[in-house]
């Protein structure tokens, strides 16, 4: 008799993971901290030496040193977050109830949120339509007498033309003081200039996901006598008020020395990847065309575009991406689609953040500390998920 042999259908290597195929990634996003051994040593060391449990310490008064050091010997006021640091660079500068600040429409909600603590209104202007950041050339439509400071942020690996935004700040009838949000990319160059120096403040963020990371805390940087002196006033009223800690300075002062290397090692990928994507169409890098710079990568940024991608929604592809393991989200919403009108005032139609709010991708930065193979990895998962968008758009996104 004949043996029936049932032969295994062998398995469909192209099927992306989030229809059941083998994820391109199978170990997933790369933790964020990493193990720091030299992390682990200095806050072992501030255990030991009893720096741990004081108010004020050598290693809080080092890192403020190291940053301003790096910042051309700017004035450096440690905080609890980069959210703080904003509200303390808006304090800095007198801002207050009646007055106005412009920032993009598509930013960090915090920003949004801190200008409204200290009773002011946010002016939402457009952002550029192909890096989608800050776009300078909407600030004059936005200026009023109640004009107190503009916020630029630099996001997703995009980079705000500062020196445009200084100088229409520095030539506005009355002059408008600049805050630079450097948070995503501390020890970038703009412009020539590091990222955080080129306005009249900069803050930077050491939040639990960022590129310094103490899992909490932040700090302000002026090299304006008058603003950093409100800044430590306002901190230092009767008892601290939004403090970073000893630990956190412990654990981040290493972190610090190894930061150029690692943004080094960041751009590099950044830049596989931007080559590599140039053959994927409907993934398009935040352009960035500004002169001199180098930017920060805590997330690189991405326009999606549906219609070439079967009509996926772009919350279903980041979703089989993810299942790819690779760390992919939506970006922020944009600010004028998230609040009641009555909170803000819009210039223009802001067109291009209503487009960011809706196609907005972020690569989340710790795959960016890998070689060119992760890179193709990344760009292979895209174009698999295209090749399958029928059937991923028929399943939906799952939970
Ligand atoms: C993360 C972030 C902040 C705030 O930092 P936290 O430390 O999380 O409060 C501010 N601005 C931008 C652009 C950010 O990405």
């Amino acid at each position: 008799m004949p043996t029936v042999q049932t032969i295994p259908r062998p398995a469909d290597d192209d099927l992306p993971a989030i229809l059941g195929g083998r994820p391109m990634r199978p170990a997933g996003p790369p933790d964020w901290p990493g193990a720091e051994p030299n992390v682990a040593a200095a806050v072992q060391s501030a255990l030991a030496d009893g720096s741990w449990g004081r108010y004020h310490g050598p290693h809080t008064a080092k890192l403020a040193e190291v940053i301003a050091c790096a910042h051309g010997g700017c004035d450096v006021s440690l905080c609890s977050s980069g959210t703080a640091a904003v509200e303390l660079a808006l304090r800095g500068l007198r801002v207050g109830p009646g007055d106005e600040v412009i920032l993009a429409a598509y930013d960090f909600r915090g920003n949004f949120q801190n200008v409204l603590t200290v009773g002011a209104t946010p002016v939402l202007i457009d952002i550029h339509p192909a890096n989608w950041n800050l776009d300078p050339s909407h600030l004059a439509a936005a200026v009023t007498s109640k004009t107190k400071a503009i916020i630029a942020s630099h996001l997703h690996g995009g980079v705000v033309p500062m020196s445009a935004v200084v100088r229409f700040a520095r030539e506005a009838t009355s002059p408008i003081p600049v805050i630079e949000d450097a948070a995503q990319m501390p020890g970038a160059t703009i412009e020539g200039r590091m990222a955080g120096t080129w306005g009249d403040v900069g803050i930077l963020s050491f939040g639990g996901s960022k590129l310094l990371s103490a899992g909490r805390g932040g700090a302000v940087i002026t090299s304006n006598a008058d603003i950093a002196q409100r800044i430590k006033l306002y901190t230092q009223r009767g008892n601290d008020a939004y403090p970073l800690s000893e630990l956190q300075a412990a654990a981040l002062l290493p972190q610090w020395d190894r930061l150029a290397g690692n943004n080094r090692r960041r751009t590099a990928s950044a830049n596989r990847l931007r080559e590599l994507l140039a053959a994927v169409p409907g993934l398009r890098p935040f352009e960035n065309d500004v002169a001199n710079s180098q930017p920060g990568f805590y997330k690189f940024g991405l326009q999606y575009d549906p219609a070439t991608f079967g009509s996926l929604p772009r919350d279903t592809f980041a979703a089989a991406m993810r299942a790819e393991g690779i760390a992919l989200d939506p970006g922020f919403r944009s600010l004028h689609l998230t609040h009641a009108s009555r909170r803000f005032r819009a210039v223009g139609t802001l067109a291009h953040a209503s487009d960011a709010d809706a196609r907005v991708l972020t690569l989340h930065h710790p795959v960016l500390l890998e070689g060119p193979d992760a890179m193709q990895q990344i760009a292979d998962a895209a174009e698999r998920i295209r090749r399958h968008a029928a059937a991923i758009r028929e399943r939906g996104p799952g939970c």
